[in-house]
């Protein structure tokens, strides 16, 4: 959150925005104030200008090596956002043919994901993974209340298994939606959750277990099979019958192109949901998300709404109400425009890049790699024990950002907290290339750290990397 100022009055030096005299036009004022709403009206031209001038001093997406999400699209696509921006995804009696092209796009994923009864399949766009996992996890929780209401037991702490290291939207259902979360610790031998000691954590409030494809820290696959077995398991020993939600976030567009053998998704019966950001490898800018179900009846029918104010009386289920349908259309636009085989270049020459990256910065002396970037294109490496080195992680990320570079490091996630990883999130748009200048870069600011006869000072912000 951006702090509030102490004072929103006028005339305070750094509580208003100066106009160049280029653009100010006769009779405008030349200042803008920052935290009231100014009195009078301005030409659009001007407020153009502003909102333009202040946007430019964002940083560069393109050397953004922090972020998952999509900042490119090709200029049919630029063009079909601007004609589209205007429509509500919810309005779906007034924009009948964006709700077809949702439902067609849903679909599509059904198939990629193998879904075993599409007649029966359902799903929904989202705003992004984050409203698609709180979906998911609502449904759980709902069944598995109504299943416990159905037996005479009792529906105090429900409880939802999963890694340390998922990724924040899950912390937020569990606070948000009164569910105990039970944290599967990641350790040296266990570095991602893979079914060992599940019993521990399952219990007969268990609503569900979260298998992530394409852990945020590093990139890796969980082994969703694995659990899915674990979970059999305990199921022939105590009859607990618990269900996999997969966060495919990432992994759910890389996964069906660059691993179709592997098996993750609805072939393993026991995955009930998946959901992924359409703007993160579905390559369409924020937000969107899909979440689909295996089945309807996984789908409590009381979480479903039909509203009638808008006119018809769409099913929906969502948090939001209002939110955009053009990303949605840029998503159909993707889909047709790639197909598999063009999905499976893209994913194809990202994940070489990022295979390209890691190895280069393995032989570099003083890293281990943490992952390779051969799951999702992400990978995160360490530095090596070294008594004698005076520099750090934090240290390298500070000297890369001088050189535009955003390459964050942070500690992991429990138990392994006393690690430091840095990562690099390979997107489409990171070519060859770039990866080129960005190794001479990490070099230049290794030689340079390593030739200094003192700890560097503290980098400014060392206040913690948000995934
Ligand atoms: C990015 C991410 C999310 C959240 O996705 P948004 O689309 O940004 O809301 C959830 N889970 C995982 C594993 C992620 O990588």
């Amino acid at each position: 959150m951006s702090e509030r100022p102490s004072s929103n009055r006028r005339g305070l030096r750094g509580d208003s925005v100066d106009l160049n005299p280029l653009f100010a036009r006769p009779g405008e004022s030349a200042e803008v104030p920052l935290f009231s709403l100014p009195d009078d009206e301005m030409l659009p031209e001007t407020a153009y200008q502003i909102v333009h001038d202040e946007a430019m001093l964002d940083g560069n997406a393109r050397l953004n090596l922090a972020t998952f999400v999509g900042t490119w699209m090709e200029p049919e696509a630029n063009r079909l956002y601007a004609e589209t921006v205007d429509k509500n995804m919810i309005d779906k009696d007034e924009y009948p043919q964006t709700a077809a092209i949702e439902e067609r796009c849903w679909r599509m994923l059904a198939e990629l994901w193998h879904e075993p009864d599409p007649a029966h399949a359902i799903g929904t766009s989202t705003i992004g993974s984050s409203e698609a996992c709180m979906l998911a996890g609502l449904a759980f929780k709902r069944r598995w209340q109504q299943a416990r209401r159905a037996a005479g037991k009792s529906t105090e702490k429900p409880n939802l298994v999963m890694s340390s290291a998922v990724q924040v939207c899950w912390e937020k259902f569990c606070n948000y939606f009164e569910v105990e979360a039970r944290y599967v610790p990641v350790t040296n031998e266990h570095r991602v959750l893979d079914g060992h000691r599940l019993e521990d954590y399952v219990d007969e409030n268990t609503i569900g277990v979260v298998a992530i494809m394409g852990v945020t820290y590093t990139g890796a696959y969980e082994p969703v099979a694995q659990i899915a077995a674990a979970l059999d398991a305990i199921e022939a020993s105590t009859g607990l019958d618990v269900r996999i939600h997969v966060d495919g976030a990432s992994g759910g567009m890389i996964a069906p192109f660059l691993q179709p053998e592997l098996e993750w998704d609805f072939r393993l019966p026991r995955v009930s949901s998946i959901n992924t950001s359409a703007h993160k490898y579905g390559l369409v800018y924020p937000g969107l998300g899909w979440v689909l179900w295996r089945t309807a009846a996984e789908l409590p029918e009381e979480l479903v709404f039909r509203v009638s104010y808008l006119g018809g009386d769409m099913p929906t289920f969502a948090l939001n109400f209002s939110r955009p349908g053009a990303q949605v259309l840029l998503q159909y636009y993707t889909f047709l425009r790639l197909g598999r085989a063009g999905y499976t270049a893209v994913q194809s020459a990202t994940r070489d890049v990022a295979m390209y990256l890691s190895g280069e910065i393995a032989k570099m002396g003083p890293f281990e790699l943490w992952s390779d970037g051969s799951d999702i294109p992400v990978f995160a490496w360490a530095l090596r024990p070294d008594p004698e080195r005076k520099w750090d992680l934090d240290d390298l990320s500070d000297r890369l950002r001088a050189h535009g570079w955003l390459v964050p490091a942070y500690p992991m996630p429990a138990d392994l907290d006393t690690v430091t990883v840095q990562r690099i999130v390979v997107r489409n748009g990171l070519g060859r290339n770039l990866a080129r200048d960005l190794l001479a870069d990490i070099r230049k600011a290794v030689d340079y750290l390593d030739s200094l006869d003192a700890p560097p000072p503290a980098p400014v912000a060392k206040a913690g990397f948000h995934h």
